[in-house]
C-alpha cells in the first residue's frame, strides 16, 4: 500500500461552549482537542488503515503529548515530529458565533509548529512516502513554504504524487510570498482540493465550468471541490460528478473538509473508481461534523461502509 506523508502545524484546539463573538470577556471552555489540519488530515489516513506519517514538531509539554500519544494511537508514524523542548505547542482558541462563523486566537507561528524542518528522522519519513498531501494552512512562514517545497521536490524526484488543500483562512492570503508559494505548489500538484472560493484561486475564469476546465488544462489529473453541506464535486478530463452531502445533524463543522480530504486521497490512492471515492469521502465529511472536535470525527472503512448503509445521497452527473 502507499504510504501517505503530511507536513505542517500540530495544535490543541480549545472550544468556548457557548455562541458569541470572540474571546475579549471570560468564557468556558472546553478542550484541549488535537488538531492542525494536517494533524487532522493524517489521523483520519491512519484511521483508514493506510500507511502513513506525519512532519511536523510539538513542544516537550501536554499539548505536544496529547498529539503525539493520539497520533501514535491511531497508527500514525510520528518519527518524523520533533519534540522541541524551547518551544510551546501550538493552540487555538474557538469560539463559535450565532450564525456558525468562527472567531479564532491563534499561537502557531512562533510555537513549536514554527520550527518544523526535514530533521534527519522527517528526511527517512519522506523517503518511505509514495505520496506528499500538502494543506494551504501550514504555509504559515516562509520556513514552513521552503520545507514543504524541499518535501516536493523529494517525493516528485522519486515518482511520487501530491495533493493540495488550499484550505486557505482570509488573514493568510496577504502573508509575503503565499500567492508565489500557491502558484508553485498548485503547478506540481496531481490533486487539487478545494473548498468553495478557493475554487478560483488560481484561475482568472468567472464560473465553476470555466474554472475546473483550466486548472484540468495545467496538467493536474482531477479537481474535487468541497462545498459544505452543498456536497462535493469531482472533475477529471474524462469524468465529472456531483455527490450531495448526506443528512446529518451538524455539531462542529471543524476538520470536515479534512476527513474529507484525507478519505478521498486514500481511495484515490488505492485506485477507487471516483464516484466511489467521492462517495466514501462524502460520508467521512459528514461523520466528522456529527462530533465536536476536530479531529473526534474520523472514520474507519468498516464505519463508512455502516453510516453509507443508513444514509442515502445519490450523486449525479
Ligand atoms: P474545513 O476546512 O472547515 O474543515 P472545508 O471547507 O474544507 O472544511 P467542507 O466543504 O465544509 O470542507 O466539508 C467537506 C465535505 O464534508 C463536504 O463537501 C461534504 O461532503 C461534507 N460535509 C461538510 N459539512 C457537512 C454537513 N453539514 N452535512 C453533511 N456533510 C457535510
Ligand atoms: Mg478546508
Amino acid at each position: 500500500m502507499k504510504k501517505v506523508v503530511t507536513i505542517g502545524e500540530i495544535l490543541v484546539e480549545i472550544m468556548a461552549t457557548t455562541r458569541g463573538t470572540g474571546f475579549r470577556e471570560p468564557v468556558a471552555l472546553v478542550g484541549p482537542f488535537p488538531s492542525g489540519a494536517p494533524a487532522i488530515f493524517i489521523d483520519q489516513v491512519a484511521t483508514l488503515g493506510q500507511p502513513c506519517a506525519m512532519i511536523g514538531c510539538v513542544g516537550n509539554d501536554d499539548f505536544g503529548h496529547l498529539n503525539l500519544d493520539r497520533l501514535r494511537r491511531d497508527g500514525v508514524d510520528v518519527r518524523g515530529i520533533a519534540v522541541d523542548p524551547e518551544a510551546a505547542t501550538g493552540s487555538a482558541f474557538v469560539r463559535y458565533r450565532t450564525d456558525g462563523a468562527r472567531d479564532f486566537v491563534f499561537n502557531i507561528k512562533h510555537s513549536a509548529s514554527g520550527r518544523t524542518t526535514l530533521t534527519e528522522a522527517a528526511r527517512v519519513v519522506l523517503a518511505e512516502s509514495d505520496h506528499l498531501h500538502v494543506m494551504g494552512t501550514a504555509l504559515f512562514s516562509p520556513a514552513l513554504v521552503a520545507t514543504i517545497l524541499e518535501a516536493i521536490q523529494v517525493i516528485k524526484r522519486k515518482g511520487g504524487t501530491v495533493s493540495f488543500d488550499p484550505n486557505v483562512r482570509p488573514e493568510m492570503l496577504g502573508l509575503p510570498g503565499l500567492r508565489d508559494a500557491f502558484g508553485t505548489i498548485f503547478a506540481q500538484c496531481d490533486l487539487f482540493l478545494p473548498s468553495g472560493p478557493e475554487l478560483f484561486l488560481m484561475t482568472g475564469a468567472k464560473t465553476s465550468d470555466a474554472a475546473v476546465a483550466e486548472i484540468l488544462g495545467t496538467g493536474i489529473q482531477a479537481v474535487v471541490i468541497k462545498n459544505g453541506a452543498e456536497g462535493a464535486g469531482f472533475a477529471s478530463p474524462t469524468f465529472k460528478l456531483h455527490q450531495p452531502a448526506f443528512p446529518v445533524q451538524e455539531v462542529d463543522p471543524t476538520g470536515a473538509g479534512d476527513c474529507f480530504g484525507a478519505t478521498f486521497v486514500t481511495c484515490w490512492l488505492r485506485g477507487m473508481e471516483p464516484g466511489h471515492a467521492l462517495a466514501y469521502a462524502a460520508a467521512s465529511g459528514a461523520r466528522a461534523v456529527e462530533r465536536q472536535g476536530p479531529m473526534e470525527g474520523v472514520s474507519s472503512f468498516a464505519a463508512l461502509d455502516a453510516f453509507m448503509a443508513t444514509h442515502r445521497a445519490e450523486p449525479s452527473r
